[in-house]
């Protein structure tokens, strides 16, 4: 990370320190470049978790009781960890990212059983995790999933098809999202609590759906993989299926109907790194530029002394120390205590990832040619940064949230005003 933007008042000494120290490890001991370039994603996922955790950097992503670092979740380390990964290679960014977001839901929601089950293996790097909600007609409409989960005695059965999941393939248990079939009940006794439920989960017929999370291993009967999907920059996903899929009731996540708070509660934790992840592509980028600029002798002099070369750099700096600005400060809310942070952590991960992909092109414009030749660190972060724009929720869905929350703020000030 930027020495300087370790001295706002958002961090402490134990953050500059996870930030160098992780810095000169990474640095040391991922070699592979931006975009790992092992044939196959599956070895170098798998490598890179086993690394990452015989090292302890897993230990940010549970708590304390666990075997983690910090007695809870401390959202400004794993916000450091990504940024400053993510600069060194993007393999090694997600496979951090998923240890935590997929055993957030048990973090934040499971039984002591399921964290003492789960929870230190992801720490050490012994146990590979997955967060399942997505589905093929089911994205941004989270609530439109068809993948339902039934009460059998003492197992839920599962069935229905998950898409886009990290680590699809190589994980070894997955936090998977379902409607949960149940007798119809008045709608009344349905409602959530939650204002934001409410909103994200449209009535339809006078019953509003409710949602269970579960955990699933793929060793379960009636768990396969559908299909392994191939993507831009490497990234071990897959489309997975669940038919007649039997998990005992014991490995609800939280309480049963309460399925997408779960989900909703989890990400509003890891969405502000995924803005972090942004920043350290955004970082790298900057720095070969910076590099090539002050190396490259054109018309007579060096590519920096152009005026409109430094009018480039300037927009990409200020680029980089906004969404930072964005990115801290979400982190920074969360972690001291704010119980949401809905408005602060999508205006993080809307701007940091943007900016990201504004600031390498401008980097790869810069490179002209050299740019665009495959296994270039900028070609390869050009591939890299796609799809943060779109996964934990696309530019366009964080814009509607932070959209219906300043317009919400500014009804109730109305009305208080009268
Ligand atoms: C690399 C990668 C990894 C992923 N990992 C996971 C994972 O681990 N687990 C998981 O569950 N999911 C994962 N996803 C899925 C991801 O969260 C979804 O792709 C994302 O939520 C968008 O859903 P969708 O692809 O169905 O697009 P859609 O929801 O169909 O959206 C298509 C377009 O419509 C826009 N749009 C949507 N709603 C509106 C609106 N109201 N107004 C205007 N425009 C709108 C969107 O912004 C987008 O541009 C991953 C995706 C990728 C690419």
């Amino acid at each position: 990370m930027d020495s300087a933007t370790l001295d706002w008042p958002f961090f402490s000494d134990s953050h500059r320190e996870l930030a160098a120290k992780l810095d000169e490890w990474a640095r040391r001991e991922i070699t592979d470049g931006i975009t790992s370039s092992s044939s196959s994603v599956d070895a170098a996922s798998r490598a890179v978790v086993r690394k990452l955790g015989a090292a302890g950097w897993l230990r940010y992503t549970v708590p304390a009781a666990y075997g983690g670092a910090h007695e809870k979740l401390d959202v400004r380390s794993l916000c450091i960890a990504r940024e400053t990964l993510a600069r060194i290679s993007g393999l090694a960014d997600i496979s951090f990212a998923m240890q935590g977001l997929g055993s957030g839901p048990i973090t934040l929601f499971g039984s002591d059983a399921l964290k003492e089950r789960y929870l230190r293996r992801v720490g050490a790097g012994e146990a590979i995790a997955a967060f399942a909600i997505s589905e093929t007609e089911a994205g941004s409409d989270i609530a439109a999933m068809q993948t339902t989960a039934r009460l059998d005695r003492n197992n839920y059965i599962i069935d229905g098809e998950k898409t886009w999941i990290s680590n699809g393939g190589i994980a070894d248990f997955y936090v998977v999202f379902c409607r949960l079939e149940s007798e119809k009940t008045p709608a009344s006794r349905r409602k959530p609590k939650d204002p934001e439920i409410d909103e994200a989960v449209p009535e339809a017929s006078g019953v509003r759906p409710q949602f269970i999370a579960l955990v699933v291993g793929p060793g379960d009967s009636g768990f396969s993989i559908a299909e392994r999907i191939e993507t831009l920059a490497p990234h071990p996903l897959a489309r997975i299926r669940f038919e007649n899929c039997r998990v005992p009731a014991d490995r609800v996540v939280g309480e049963s109907g309460q399925g997408l708070k779960v989900a909703l509660a989890t990400l509003d934790v890891f969405r502000s790194t995924v803005g972090a992840a942004a920043l350290g592509f955004a970082r790298r980028a900057l720095d070969e530029a910076l590099a090539h600029v002050s190396n490259r002798r054109l018309f007579g002099q060096a590519l920096r002394d152009f005026q409109l070369t430094q009018a480039r750099i300037a927009q990409m700096a200020t680029s980089i120390d906004a969404s930072a600005l964005l990115v801290y400060r979400a982190a920074w809310a969360r972690d001291n205590g704010a119980p949401r942070i809905t408005r602060e952590a999508a205006m993080a991960k809307m701007f940091a990832t943007e900016a990201a992909q504004r600031v390498i092109d401008d980097a790869l414009q810069l490179l002209g040619g050299r740019g665009v030749v495959a296994g270039h660190p900028v070609e390869q972060l050009y591939r890299e940064i796609r799809a943060l724009r779109i996964y934990e929720g696309t530019t366009e869905v964080q814009q509607l949230v932070i959209a219906s929350q300043v317009l919400d703020g500014y009804a109730k000030q109305e009305s208080a005003d009268g």
